[in-house]
């Protein structure tokens, strides 16, 4: 080795001691307790791990407590649907049960209504009957005792029974008005067979008559051919007609040509009659009116066959 290399080695030397002593006055600088870099890291670490395991502790804790919550939740509701169950099956019990009890006091009331209305009808065709015939009957009477040339006291005593005979029988007008009026409060239900519509029944025939048979036909059942009142009552009826099929009407001017009249003696206000209608074609005439399906009304020939639709109150 030369002087010069000797002389480097040994300044390097002396760099490292120095380092070293350096180093050792740092370490003896720094405060007790304070950790390296490395030790930090691993302390930071640490924590983590500590804080990672608080919150899945935290978590666990948690989820027990929503899973409790919704057991008790879904206990609840099973609960309130359980009730629920229970008490709709009672109610239904329960209604069953008064649908039971009405319907039998319901059917007894029916029935009874039902034969006072037919009571109240029957006594109310007796009374327009009896008008008619007893009301004649003392008609003739009288207008015999009046063409007998009786003295002055028969006379005056014939012009007091016909005044008395005037009252009895206006009272009997409002009498047989309020058993109508009657008779419809009482109106219920139909007979079998019948259509109800408002305080009316039908009848709507599936064979067919000439228009007087067909007449005489609903006469039978204490009603008459079909009256148009109204055009509710018109459509009704076209409602209830197959289409191409026609129905006899209550209506006919067989008495006096061109004068519509009902049945029930009433003169024609309202009428449907289809277009060109009544026109009284062919040799017979055409008298008798029918209704089509679209609820317009044709004069016909009384003797053909059709069908009728007789009414009644109910
Ligand atoms: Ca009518
Ligand atoms: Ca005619
Ligand atoms: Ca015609």
């Amino acid at each position: 080795m030369s002087q010069g290399e000797g002389a480097v080695g040994i300044y390097e030397k002396w760099d490292f001691a120095e380092e070293m002593e350096l180093e050792k006055q740092e370490q003896r600088k720094a405060p007790k307790g304070a950790s390296s870099p490395e030790r930090a890291v691993v302390l930071l670490y640490v924590l983590l791990a500590l804080a990672f395991v608080l919150f899945m502790a935290l978590t666990i804790v948690n989820l027990q407590r929503v899973s409790a919550a919704w057991e008790a939740l879904e206990q609840a509701q099973m609960r309130s649907e359980n009730s629920h169950t229970t008490a709709w099956h009672n109610l239904s019990e329960v209604q069953h049960t008064l649908d039971k009890q009405l319907s039998g006091e319901l059917k007894a009331i029916h029935s009874r209504l039902l034969n006072v209305s037919q009571e109240v009808e029957n006594m109310r065709w007796k009374m327009t009957q009896c008008k008619a015939e007893c009301g004649k009957e003392l008609s003739d009477r009288l207008r015999v005792l009046e063409e007998r040339d009786a003295p002055e006291p028969v006379l005056r005593q014939l012009a007091e029974v016909k005044q008395e005979q005037s009252r009895a029988s206006a009272l009997l007008d409002t009498v047989l008005e309020e058993m109508r009026n009657l008779s419809e409060i009482l109106c219920t239900r139909c007979p079998a067979g019948w259509q109800q519509f408002a305080k009316a029944c039908y009848f709507f025939s599936t064979t067919t008559k000439p228009w007087l048979a067909a007449k005489d036909s609903c006469a039978n059942f204490n009603a008459h051919l079909a009256v148009v009142n109204d055009e509710q009552e018109n459509k009704f009826l076209a409602n209830r007609i197959m289409e191409n099929r026609v129905f006899w009407l209550g209506l006919t001017d067989m008495h006096k040509e061109g004068n519509w009249q009902w049945v029930d003696g009433r003169s024609l206000s309202l009428s449907f009659w289809n277009s060109g209608e009544p026109n009284n074609v062919g040799h017979q005439g055409e008298d008798c009116a029918t209704i089509y399906s679209n609820g317009r009304w044709n004069d016909a020939t009384c003797s053909n066959a059709e069908a009728w639709i007789c009414e009644r109150s109910c």
